[in-house]
């Protein structure tokens, strides 16, 4: 009788035993892990290889004018009138500047942006929004990660690997993309700190940006990090990556107080004063002021367009929670008709909603928990109800959010 042999990967040897998958071919087989090298493997070669495999992506620029572009930009963002026409400006001269004829007449130089902004005021949706109406890959990236190359976290390089992955390696369309760098301002020079212990999460990486932000050839780790040390770099040019960066620089108004003359004395007034002047303050910024806060000025001149956004009052938020083109209602209701019931809501649990995001400042992301505390239940029950409409009243609204966990979470 015939010797049974014991099945084996006959990549790398191992026995069935050893194995969780084992796929069997004409003449062999193969094991989980040889498959994921294996398509690891086919992933680089073909990076290499543009020619053959020709990656291509679904991404075609599309350039609009910039009033349709602040146009595009209403339909999802509300408010920020000053950051939406910056914006807009900026990056139709950006895709300008991309397909002027090379003549030794006049250079139009990057325009890279810097947005100056409370956090979770509609900075990281703007950049996302534009980048959606260009068609062009968008990759989100925080500051945060990074250190100056060489120390523990990620090597600057890293943000183009994550544009590089967003188009699926498509090289040609990555080198038009939009990098959205978050929490800028955590990376700021720490004042009064003269390199007596190197400042490897700030000025170093400010100066590792630098060379990202005006535009060369980089060598890019298509895995990002760096887990993969054997993988083969992808050069990437970044002269015509538009790079947005935003943060809330918390505290730069006292900047903008003093150099405009106003008397910051007045911020130890009460809240409410404090947030009309501080939101009249904003629209002043520029960038004598991020360098008074910690940005080097090498990298400010690189990103020599500068704007802001307006915290969110109550009026806003109603607005965010209604308006928008998939606004938070809008996207219930969606739910809601998918399972054959009309959701009707009553107006006054916008304002519950508002007015909860308001006293427990959850801001504009809060309010999809606050929906969520008042809606779970309906969404739990219903579907296994043979109901066609469901109301929401101010009543059902408050009892919900009332026993909900996030009730208990109210910020002194
Ligand atoms: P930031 O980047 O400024 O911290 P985000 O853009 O991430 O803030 O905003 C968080 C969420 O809040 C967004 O996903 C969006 O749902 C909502 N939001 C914030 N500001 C606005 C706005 N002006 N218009 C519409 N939605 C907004």
């Amino acid at each position: 009788m015939a010797k049974q042999q014991t099945l084996h990967c006959s990549f790398c040897g191992r026995n069935r035993d050893e194995v969780k998958i084992l796929i069997a071919g004409q003449e062999g087989h193969i094991c989980e892990n040889c498959v994921e090298h294996a398509q690891e493997i086919i992933g680089q070669e073909m990076i290499h290889q543009p020619d053959k495999s020709a990656v291509t992506s679904n991404y075609k620029l599309s350039v609009k004018k910039p009033m349709e572009l602040k146009k595009f930009l209403d339909e999802y963002v509300i408010g920020q009138d000053d950051a939406k026409k910056v914006l807009a400006v900026a990056v139709y001269n950006h895709y300008k500047r991309m397909n002027q004829k090379i003549d030794n007449d006049v250079e139009i130089e990057k325009s890279n942006i810097i947005m100056v902004g409370e956090t979770g005021t509609g900075k990281t949706l703007l950049a996302k929004t534009i980048a959606r109406v260009l068609n062009v890959p968008f990759a989100i990236v925080d500051a945060t990660v990074f250190t100056e190359a060489g120390y523990v976290g990620e090597d600057v390089e890293s943000i183009l690997s994550r544009l590089l992955q967003v188009c699926n390696f498509d090289v040609a369309a990555a080198e038009k993309g939009i990098v959205y760098i978050d929490e800028i301002d955590k990376i700021a020079r720490k004042s009064d700190n003269p390199s007596i212990t190197r400042d490897v999460s700030g000025e170093g990486v400010q100066q590792g940006l630098l060379k990202l932000l005006e535009g060369t050839d980089v060598l890019v780790p298509p895995q990002g990090g760096r887990k993969h040390p054997e993988q083969k770099l992808v050069k990437l040019n970044t002269s015509n990556i538009l790079f947005i960066c935003g943060g809330a620089f918390d505290g730069v108004d006292r900047l903008i107080a003093r150099r405009i003359n106003t008397n910051a004395i007045g911020f130890n007034v009460n809240k409410d004063q404090q947030e009309y002047q501080r939101k009249n303050l904003l629209q002043f910024v520029n960038a004598q002021d991020l360098k008074a806060f910690g940005l080097i000025p090498e990298l400010l001149g690189r990103l020599p367009v500068v704007t802001y956004l307006n915290p969110l009052d109550a009026i806003t938020l109603r607005s965010i929670l209604t308006e928008p083109k998939n606004s938070l209602i809008k996207q219930y209701v969606k739910l809601f008709d998918i399972e054959g019931i009309e959701l009707i809501i009553d107006n006054d649990v916008y304002d519950f909603m508002v007015e909860k995001a308001m006293e427990y400042k959850l801001g504009a992301r809060g309010l999809r928990s606050i929906c969520e505390s008042i809606l779970t239940d309906a969404m739990y029950e219903l579907p296994s109800q043979k109901v066609k409409s469901f109301h929401l009243t101010m009543e059902y609204a408050t009892r919900k959010f009332k026993i909900s966990k996030l009730s208990i979470l109210k910020v002194a």
